[in-house]
């Protein structure tokens, strides 16, 4: 693997799952790409001077697009000591916020390095990350370990600078050392615009301005959020509707959407995490704004939330996407395996409600919807003219006997959820078989050991040491 070929083919791909206008799924055709995009696809390209990448029996999906992940939190999993299933939410943070205080920047460029090579191994192209840990003993310049991480890994990036302002005495329950000031966070948001905020075709990076949510800060940190991000012309995400309606009615009279719509925290240029709580007339309210929502289906079955009614959001226009949530609340990082816990989730009440999604859907959110949500109208499905974000499947092996025929519907029916065989971003070979291109995978994985074992481990009982 070099760095981009000026031109590039996958030649005669048994189908091309296109997650176009027209959901079409391209039979033996081939897909040609020059520099950044895709400059033709279909059965008769012209492939003359192109380097080669034979594509028989292998399916190629656009990439797909993941729209909330805390990465910081890849330090922090497979802890039973911290048993977010079975621990109430109150106790598992108490738990929880005493290991993301030790937090370094070392920490968070390894942790970084860990959730999106994740995330590229399973088809990922573009990663959204909601960075809000910013401890007092460390320096600010943290979201700038991730996009140092991104490019070395060649992942199109996403940052999204959050922030909590509350301290506990005004009831929060982030402890006071992970606490900012609205002012110093601003501060930081706009040096980090300024620094990495491309809104050109083909982007890499882009900040979004993501306050960690509404029960943990002070109304003028949203407000002056918002007020930033539509001044500079970026995206604003928090979370919302994850448990916390209760403790926002008591505090302010409203449930935690009115909030945000009192404020005017909604619109197209918003969108939330999580919606558990919403209901149908809120779904509306969502619609009518034009404000996102991600769906991340681990945490909710992990922590007991209620399914969300996908068919109900749709049938009211809501803007749906993916994610798999951070590490905290989601062990894993495989984007494939959400899709396939999604499609699964919806069936579980699919007869009461009048049917489920099919899994090609739930592809469409996990690759349109999140171009859409994320402003990006260069992603979310192959076609010439936009980015030659993608990634592809060997179909001949035996465990796929007996389940090829529908290429649209292939991964989360069939749970297709290993490692892809390629991801291609940006018209670069950035993962294949199994190697990441200018990445020793043992010499990170040391590396990011040493630093867990530095920083996290370290006379934490949590960890037996
Ligand atoms: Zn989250």
């Amino acid at each position: 693997m070099n760095s981009t070929p000026k031109k590039t083919v996958f030649k005669n791909a048994a189908a091309i799952v296109t997650c176009d206008a027209r959901d079409r799924v391209l039979r033996n055709a081939d897909i040609l790409i020059e520099g950044p995009q895709i400059s033709a696809i279909g059965p008769d390209v012209d492939t003359r001077g192109a380097d080669v990448i034979n594509a028989a029996n292998c399916f190629i999906y656009p990439g797909l697009i993941n729209t909330h992940h805390h990465f910081f939190q890849m330090f922090v999993r497979n802890l039973l000591t911290v048993d977010y299933p079975n621990m109430q939410v109150l106790d598992w943070l108490n738990e929880i916020y005493p290991i993301f205080k030790r937090i370094d920047t070392d920490c968070v460029y390894y942790a970084s390095l860990a959730a999106m090579a994740d995330l590229l191994k399973h088809g990922c192209t573009t990663a959204f990350d909601h960075h809000y840990c910013f401890p007092s003993h460390t320096e600010i310049e943290l979201v700038d370990q991730q996009f140092e991480a991104a490019s070395q890994l060649g992942m199109r990036f996403h940052a999204g600078r959050g922030t909590n302002t509350l301290p506990m005495s005004q009831g929060s329950t982030v402890p006071d050392e992970m606490c900012e000031t609205t002012d110093g966070f601003l501060a930081d948001c706009e040096r980090l615009i300024d620094t990495f905020h491309d809104s050109a075709p083909f982007s890499m990076g882009q900040i979004v301005v993501s306050p960690c949510q509404p029960i943990n800060c002070f109304r003028e940190t949203f407000v002056e959020s918002l007020a930033l991000a539509r001044d500079k012309g970026v995206r604003l995400h928090t979370h919302l509707g994850e448990g916390e309606n209760s403790a926002m009615e008591e505090r302010w009279g409203m449930r935690t959407l009115a909030w945000c719509q009192d404020i005017d925290f909604v619109g197209e240029d918003v969108w939330y995490a999580h919606g558990w709580e919403l209901t149908p007339a809120e779904y509306r309210v969502m619609a009518e704004t034009g404000t996102g929502l991600s769906h991340c289906p681990a945490p909710a079955v992990l922590g007991g939330f209620t399914i969300i009614d996908m068919p109900a959001m749709q049938k009211s226009g809501m803007r749906l996407s993916l994610g798999v949530d951070g590490s905290a609340t989601n062990d894993g990082s495989n984007p494939l395996d959400t899709l396939r816990m999604a499609f699964l989730m919806q069936c579980f009440h699919g007869k009461s409600r009048g049917g489920s999604p099919t899994p090609y859907e739930i592809l469409k959110m996990a690759t349109r919807g999140g171009a859409d949500i994320l402003g990006r109208q260069d992603l979310g499905c192959l076609e010439a003219g936009r980015a030659a974000d993608l990634f592809m499947i060997q179909t001949d092996k035996m465990e796929y006997a007996g389940a090829v025929h529908d290429p649209a519907n292939f991964l989360a029916r069939v749970g297709v959820t290993g490692p892809v065989d390629l991801t291609m971003v940006n018209g670069r070979v950035v993962y294949r078989d199994g190697a990441f291109d200018g990445m020793d995978q043992a010499a990170m994985f040391a590396a990011a050991e040493k630093v867990c074992n530095r920083v996290i481990r370290r006379n934490n009982p949590a960890y037996g040491k």
